[in-house]
């Protein structure tokens, strides 16, 4: 069985008062047993998540980390840095950090590799744009994403890491792809890593990110191939997002 994730990326949102407010709430809420939940809130709140996440199973990490261990690059967090704070978990190559920040294909495999280096599991975002899509372009740009992370470590490193599909369309936009869309993206993510190793690919967590909400997650993640979800806007909320991670666990069997 893969293991159902339901994460909620913060971006740069929020006070010190509200994130605190926030992870109060998730920390003292009923998470599913069988749902990794994780919280990335910005890099300065990550010590008041280590505090107040401590007794629970809910796991945080960084939005971001950079290639290197350490020296003269102001501004930015390595993956010794996270891990110092607790942090488990880190997202490379969100859209955002790619088209705003410029991270190209090899950067966001570097960023992947320190991050299993530094002993981080990565969940690798990949996505196509509005007009890939509509050029007949999504699945290739998808393919490229993940080649060139698989060229610069190998198969064997998605063991110990998770990966993301979010349509750049549909992060923060209100639109959603349909159960069906985000369904077949994710069965072509998981035949493009069957053919190097289908047991890996088979076990590899696939989470769908793009507008997800409480009345949207049920119908994404009982999609075969949706391992549950990479959320925005509605992790900054705790009642929505715990109704998405009860989603993750919602039961499609006959009763
Ligand atoms: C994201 O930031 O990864 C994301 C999916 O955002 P939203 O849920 O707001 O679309």
């Amino acid at each position: 069985m893969r293991k159902k994730i339901v994460a909620g990326n913060w971006k740069m949102n929020g006070s010190r008062t509200d994130a605190e407010a926030l992870l109060k709430g998730i920390a003292n809420a009923e998470i599913p047993s069988d749902v990794e939940v994780i919280v990335f809130p910005p890099f300065v709140y990550l010590p008041l998540a280590s505090e107040l996440l401590k007794h629970s199973s809910v796991k945080w990490g960084g939005q971001n980390l950079h290639e290197g261990k350490n020296g003269a690059f102001t501004g930015e967090v390595s993956a010794p840095m996270l891990t110092d704070y607790g942090c488990k978990y880190v997202l490379v190559g969100h859209s955002e950090r790619r088209s705003l920040f410029h991270e190209d294909l090899p950067t966001v495999a570097r960023k992947f590799k320190a991050a299993q280096v530094g002993g981080l599991i990565p969940i690798l975002c990949v996505g196509e744009t509005l007009e890939e899509r509509k050029s007949g372009n999504a699945e290739n740009i998808i393919q490229q994403q993940l080649a060139s992370v698989i060229e610069a470590v190998s198969i064997s490193a998605f063991q110990n890491a998770v990966v993301a599909y979010e349509p750049v369309w549909a992060i923060g936009t209100g639109l959603t792809a349909t159960p069906e869309q985000a369904q077949e993206m994710h069965a072509f993510i998981r035949k493009e890593l069957v053919q190097h190793d289908a047991a890996i690919a088979n076990k590899l967590s696939i989470l769908y990110g793009g507008s997800v909400k409480a009345d949207n997650a049920v119908g994404l993640f009982t999609m075969p191939d949706i391992d549950g979800g990479l959320v925005g806007g509605a992790s900054l909320e705790v009642k929505g997002f715990l109704a998405i991670c009860q989603a993750a666990v919602y039961d499609v069997s006959p009763q």
